[in-house]
């Protein structure tokens, strides 16, 4: 593990090719970048891996086609966020969603969605190691991963990774458990 600040925005564009390869041709994948985003401290090899296993989830949720889109967000939460059981602190996030307009996901599977082990797909489909992996790497880097989804309509990840713009030495991402 190599935690290093990045700009999402420079990881995002160099894995544009590769994303696009990844989704095919039935599949659209649109990119929309915030301008102002700060920093992130995170591992970048790894958050490649979580955007790429989202969209790679995604593209399956629609066999027949349709859009993904990657957008980016400076948020700046001023009281804690409550969602789930998670609390995520006020301060400065920046925000990436995946989004598309696949098949979505039951109500009641998104609340196992992140454990290991759970997978949606048929066996031999998916190893069930995806979303855990990306729930495991997104705390790894002291942020958060949530998840909304309208059966029929689409679904959206929001990854919430808190902004370290201060000297390096200040930094203190939480360990893994
Ligand atoms: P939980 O999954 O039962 O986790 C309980 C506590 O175990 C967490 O308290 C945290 O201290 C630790 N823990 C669990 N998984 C990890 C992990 O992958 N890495 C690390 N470093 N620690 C882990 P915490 O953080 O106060 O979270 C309370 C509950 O809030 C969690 O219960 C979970 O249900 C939810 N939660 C926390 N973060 C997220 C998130 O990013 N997304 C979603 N959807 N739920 C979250």
């Amino acid at each position: 593990l190599k935690p290093e600040r990045l700009d999402l925005q420079e990881v995002l564009s160099d894995l544009t090719h590769l994303l696009n390869r990844l989704v095919g041709e039935r599949v659209n994948l649109r990119l929309a970048h915030a301008p102002d985003l700060g920093p992130i401290r995170a591992d970048k090899r790894q958050l490649e891996q979580v955007v790429m296993n989202l969209v790679v989830n995604a593209r399956d949720a629609m066999p027949e086609g349709g859009t993904i889109r990657i957008e980016t967000e400076a948020l700046t939460l001023r009281d804690e966020l409550r969602r789930d059981r998670a609390v995520v602190p006020k301060g400065e996030y920046a925000v990436i969603r995946v989004l598309d307009t696949g098949c979505g996901i039951p109500a009641d599977r998104l609340q196992k969605i992140f454990e290991p082990f759970f997978t949606t797909k048929r066996t031999g489909e998916g190893t069930g190691l995806g979303l855990s992996t990306a729930y495991g790497i997104v705390k790894q880097s002291g942020g958060f991963i949530f998840v909304d989804s309208e059966p029929g309509l689409g679904t959206v990840f929001h990854l919430y990774f808190p902004i370290h713009d201060g000297p390096e030495e200040a930094v203190t991402p939480r360990q893994e458990a």
